[in-house]
């Protein structure tokens, strides 16, 4: 990482403003008060150089993580940022094929380190929540995607590690500092939060997504049940915010017509995968402006069902479209690196959980054994 030199000696004691953790006019308003820090347009413009060049301002001290683990399976890209305490964040680089044969890149980011929401079918469930994670945290896996791994991301996806709404605090303002033209610049239109389906949370998101520059703010719903029954059985928190609940909050989203909502739906043989849930869904979201993503399940570990077959996929999709329902199937990427949808999580970090101290926040609502 390059640094320039600073301009002025540094007093003893001060807090250095983290471009990592400040969209650019909050960066410029902290360094009004900081020594050896640029001011005004200039603090912006080393704002912007520290995004794009990788440059670290003088008299700042970004709150950077150096990469631990790398794992690649064929263009997808899992590593992970080392932090205080042994912990860890989880990203995936994924790669985009576009029509013109030309290759963008998304990238997973975590929200947290590990999830207390107990989804029966994921890996980071199985860890519990250990930390949330800062603004700059998050963002700074934008930082390391692009100025150490070397692909600056198109696209960013809320669906690593956590759920987001269960820390909305960090992630709000990160999404202000991915999209502020002077920094990251990633549109809204290209950045994505995967929610469990907490009614307010969803309605909190919708209050950015109601601001001017966010409009275009892309929401994602993990569903993966045709009913509150079925939906309890494998996602806990549907007995605090039912369906009915989440209708709700989802109708009431802000976004414009082409940020359609879009429905996950993780398919799991056995479970979800049989014709009349596929009715059963499709009823259900009648009411709303979406489209069903169709995720074939990635199995966790030691986890009690199989991915489904092929033909299954394939059956629930058509008949999810003779239904009248925009239906998409989402292809899976990074399976054999525990990089796929649901996998993400670091077993030896669970099992140190356990017997940490201090660094775990306490399980919250939603929480359940699963081993
Ligand atoms: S699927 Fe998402 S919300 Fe559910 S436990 Fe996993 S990380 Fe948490």
């Amino acid at each position: 990482m390059k640094r320039q030199a600073p301009s002025s000696p540094n007093p003893d004691s001060w807090i250095p403003p983290d471009p990592l953790g400040l969209t650019g006019a909050g960066f410029a308003t902290a360094c009004q008060s900081a020594p050896g820090t640029p001011r005004g347009l200039e603090a912006i413009a080393a704002y912007r150089r520290f995004h794009r060049e990788g440059i670290v301002p003088p008299g700042t001290d970004p709150r950077l993580h150096a990469i631990g683990r790398r794992e690649i399976e064929g263009e997808t890209i899992k590593f992970t940022l080392e932090l205080p305490g042994g912990l860890e964040t989880e990203s995936v680089l994924i790669p985009m094929r576009r029509r013109d044969g030309s290759t963008t890149r998304t990238l997973c980011v975590s929200s947290q380190v590990g999830c207390a929401m107990g989804c029966r079918f994921c890996e980071t469930a199985r860890m519990g929540l250990i930390r949330h994670l800062e603004a700059s945290d998050i963002v700074a896996q934008w930082h390391a995607a692009t100025h150490q791994v070397g692909h600056r991301p198109k696209n960013i996806v809320f669906m690593g590690m956590g759920e987001p709404t269960d820390n909305l605090d960090a992630v709000l303002p990160a999404i202000r500092i991915l999209a502020d033209h002077d920094g990251p610049s990633v549109a809204a239109s290209n950045i994505s939060v995967s929610t469990v389906g907490n009614p307010d949370g969803i309605r909190r998101l919708g209050r950015l997504a109601s601001e001017p520059g966010f409009h275009r703010l892309n929401l994602a719903v993990s569903l993966n049940a045709p009913n509150d029954r079925i939906r309890a059985r494998i996602m806990p928190v549907d007995r605090d915010w039912p369906m009915d609940d989440l209708m709700d909050a989802m109708r009431g989203w802000p976004g414009r017509p082409k940020s359609a909502i879009c429905i996950e739906y993780v398919l799991i043989p056995g479970v979800n995968d049989a014709p009349e849930h596929c009715d059963e869904v499709c009823e259900y979201l009648r009411p709303l402006r979406c489209s069903l993503n169709v995720i074939p399940y990635n199995p966790r570990r030691n986890s009690p069902w199989p991915a489904p077959t092929e033909s299954s996929v394939e059956a629930f999709l058509a008949r999810a479209i003779a239904n009248g329902q925009f239906t998409k199937r989402r292809g899976t990427k990074g399976r054999d690196v525990m990089a796929a949808c649901g996998q993400l999580g670091n077993p030896d970090i669970r099992a140190r959980r356990r017997v940490s101290d201090g660094t775990r926040v306490g399980l919250t609502r939603g929480s359940v054994a699963l081993d």
